[in-house]
C-alpha cells in the first residue's frame, strides 16, 4: 500500500484468530495506524503486535463517539460471528458516523457425507432437544452457554472453555476442560473415546481452529446438535486475510481517500 500523508486510522474489532493474523498483516503495512479491540473476556489473549484497547465501548453511542474522537476512517469487524451485538452495534455506528466499515467473516462450516448434524436456531433450542435420559455430552459452546446448560443438569458434560471456570451448583456432573486451539482431529476423538461422548454441542463458527471436533464426531458417528449463526445486518464483507488487504488496497489507498 502506498503511503499516504496521514495515515489511515483503522479501529479492528478482534477476539478472533482472523483478527490476530490481521493484526500482524495491518502492523507490517506502512501507512497505516491500527488499534485492536478486544472485549476483555479472554484472561489472557494472544499478545499482537498492535496497540490494544480492551472493554465494551458503551454500545452504538459509545463507539459511535470513539470513532470521531480517535478519527477513525476505517471499522473492520473481525469478531466471531456469534458476536452479533458488536457486529449490529459496529453497523449502526457506521451509519451514524459516515466510516466505513468492513467485516471479516469466515464462512460457516456446511454438513458433509457422513455427518449427523441436527440444527438449532439458539442454544436454549439445542438443549431443549436433547432426550430426557442422560447422556455424555460435549460441549463446546463456552462459557456464557452455562445457564442454559443447567436447563438440562441430568446430562453429564465434558465442557471445553478457554479459561477455567467452576460449573454452576445447576450442574452437577460437569468436567471442564480448559483448551485452546487450534484442534486436532486425532485429538478430539481420542478426548470423545476417553469420555464416551455420545454427543456434541457446537455453534457453527466455520474456520479450521475449531472444526476438528465436527471431523471427531464424524468418524465416531456422533449427533452434532448444532447452533446456527445468529442474524448480522448487511455490510461489506471479506472471508480472509488477503480479501481484507486487497479490499483496503482498493477503498483506501491515498487516491480513494482524496476522493480523486
Ligand atoms: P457480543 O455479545 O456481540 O458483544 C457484547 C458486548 O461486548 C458488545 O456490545 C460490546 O460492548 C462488547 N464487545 C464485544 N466484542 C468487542 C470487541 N472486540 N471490542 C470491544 N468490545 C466488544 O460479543 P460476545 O459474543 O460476547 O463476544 C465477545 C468477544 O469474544 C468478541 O470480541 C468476539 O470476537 C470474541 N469471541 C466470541 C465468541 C462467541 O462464540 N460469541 C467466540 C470466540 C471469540 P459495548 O456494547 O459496551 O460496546
Amino acid at each position: 500500500m502506498a503511503m499516504s500523508e496521514r495515515p489511515l486510522r483503522i479501529l479492528l474489532l478482534g477476539g478472533t484468530s482472523e483478527a490476530a493474523q490481521l493484526a500482524e498483516r495491518l502492523a507490517s503495512t506502512p501507512g497505516i495506524a491500527t488499534t485492536l479491540s478486544l472485549a476483555g473476556r479472554t484472561a489472557h489473549p494472544a499478545v499482537g503486535p498492535l496497540p490494544v484497547r480492551t472493554g465494551g465501548f458503551g454500545g452504538i453511542i459509545g463507539l459511535a463517539e470513539y470513532l470521531r474522537r480517535e478519527n477513525i476512517a476505517l471499522l473492520i469487524d473481525a469478531t466471531h460471528p456469534f458476536a452479533a451485538q458488536m457486529s449490529n452495534n459496529a453497523i449502526a455506528a457506521v451509519a451514524e458516523t459516515g466510516v466505513s466499515l468492513l467485516a471479516v467473516e469466515r464462512p460457516a462450516w456446511i454438513k458433509t457425507i457422513g455427518d449427523d448434524w441436527e440444527e438449532h436456531a439458539s442454544i436454549e433450542a439445542a438443549i431443549a432437544a436433547l432426550p430426557e435420559t442422560p447422556q455424555r455430552i460435549f460441549s463446546a459452546l463456552g462459557r456464557s452457554s452455562l445457564a442454559a446448560l443447567c436447563a438440562a443438569p441430568q446430562h453429564r458434560y465434558v465442557i471445553r472453555v478457554i479459561d477455567p471456570i467452576t460449573p454452576p451448583p445447576g450442574l452437577p456432573y460437569a468436567t471442564i476442560i480448559t483448551a485452546r486451539g487450534p484442534f486436532r482431529t486425532e485429538d478430539d476423538a481420542a478426548l470423545f473415546g476417553a469420555y464416551d461422548i455420545q454427543c456434541v454441542l457446537a455453534k457453527n463458527s466455520g474456520g479450521s481452529a475449531a472444526y476438528a471436533k465436527i471431523e471427531a464426531a464424524r468418524q465416531r458417528g456422533l449427533k452434532v446438535h448444532m447452533i446456527r449463526r445468529p442474524m448480522i445486518g448487511a455490510r461489506p464483507t471479506v472471508a480472509t486475510i488477503d480479501e481484507a488487504m486487497d479490499w483496503i488496497a482498493a477503498h483506501h489507498s491515498p487516491r480513494a481517500e482524496r476522493g480523486v
